[in-house]
């Protein structure tokens, strides 16, 4: 325990003294659609950890739906808990909420709030000691690869087209866009899409296919081979992300790598995936699964199977561990996200020639636009802060 021998003890000891919470949602009015569901809102689910040394470690999540209990949650159950703890403690205090909040729940919302409380905590960590995240982890390269990452079932072919040839344009190599057309039932249709981006972006260009939880097994090989012929570099998520034997069932009916894991929780979740050889490309997602201490233990998991880690979203999170973490593939750059990131933060980076490059500056290297955020805060919208 730090402080027992006062010649391990950082310089300067720091408690926590407060938690911010602010929930910044960003209507979409493009009646934007996967195979599965209507996009309405994003946004995020901000953190705001301070000690009483004055140093501010900054953790998100993020929320289609459910944004206000996340931060109810943290508020009211999590905060109280923290005040006046070490920040350094980040695995003392995920074991702590662990066993907590166990009864109230293992995954969704409850690992949401975690999370960003982790992220803000491992923030401070590295801004205690005067350090960038990655290097912290052992890391020491500089960017990261990043995918562009949209193309929704909504857009018609021309519109679909049209957004992969903006991809490519602004310099990514790997992009990736959604099929499921028409609820699923038309795959035939999703095969006529998919010729039609390879035709445009040419053969060099590794596409990625998200299937956003559609089809039983048997369909999704079915879907799976139909557009094999067009060189896919990856198919996302074929089946119920639940569905572990038809996820298993997937990869033993083709041979176009298995993306999952962007709706799985904890280290438990990933050994299940794991375990029952249901993913060769792991997407966990930090600001869901626990945090930077389960994504860590999340990729150490795939290590040991030779799985390759290639977190979902959240790239600015994500940044310092897919550049510190040997089985790292890319980042994920959701192009949904950008303009409200752009906002959110005052100097998030920009994918240059499909790499993102680390802020050169301590922790996470994230500064918030506070006049932006305050702003926008529901809370305050409602009159209610
Ligand atoms: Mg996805």
């Amino acid at each position: 325990m730090v402080g027992n021998n006062p010649g391990y003890a950082p310089k300067v000891q720091h408690k926590i003294k407060k938690i911010d919470v602010h929930l910044v949602s960003h209507p979409i009015t493009g009646g934007f659609a996967d195979a599965t569901r209507k996009v309405e809102t994003i946004g995020y689910t901000i953190v705001r950890i301070t000690t009483d040394q004055g140093l501010e470690g900054i953790g998100v999540t993020y929320h289609e739906v459910g944004g206000e209990a996340t931060r109810a949650l943290i508020l009211n159950n999590m905060a109280p808990k923290l005040i006046g703890r070490d920040p350094l403690e980040t695995e003392a205090i995920w074991q702590e909420f662990f066993h907590y909040l166990r009864g109230v729940g293992r995954k969704g919302l409850m690992y949401c709030a975690l999370s960003a409380i982790d992220i803000a905590l491992w923030d401070l960590k590295g801004k205690i000691v005067n350090l960038p995240l990655y290097r912290l982890l052992g890391g020491n390269q500089t960017k990261a690869p990043v995918y562009a990452s949209g193309g929704w079932t909504s857009y018609d072919d021309d519109q679909l087209v049209d957004e992969m040839k903006g991809m490519v344009a602004r310099g990514f190599s790997f992009i990736k866009f959604k099929v499921g057309v028409e609820g699923g039932t038309n795959p035939r249709r999703d095969a006529e899409r998919v010729r039609k981006v390879r035709e445009a972006v040419g053969p060099e260009i590794k596409l990625l296919l998200d299937a956003n939880n559609c089809w039983d097994a048997a369909t999704a090989i079915q879907a799976a081979n139909r557009v094999r012929e067009y060189d896919i570099f990856l198919f996302e998520e074929p089946v119920f992300a639940d569905d572990i034997p038809g996820l298993a069932r997937f990869k033993r009916g083709t041979d176009i790598p298995l993306g999952t894991g962007e709706h799985e929780y904890t280290k438990f979740g990933v050994r299940d995936l794991v375990a029952a050889e249901a993913v060769d490309i792991l997407q966990v997602d930090g600001a869901r699964v626990g945090g930077i201490t389960e994504m860590l233990k999340a990729s150490a998991i795939a290590q040991a199977f030779n799985i390759k880690f290639a977190p979902h979203a959240m790239e600015n999170i994500h940044l310092h561990l897919v550049a510190a973490l040997p089985n790292s593939l890319f980042l994920e750059r959701l192009l949904m996200f950008e303009e409200v990131t752009a906002h959110v933060f005052k100097n998030a980076p920009v994918p240059v020639d499909g790499y993102m490059h680390i802020p050169d500056l301590p922790g996470l290297g994230l500064e918030l636009d506070m006049d932006f955020v305050n702003d926008n805060d529901d809370a305050r919208k409602l009159g209610s802060a």
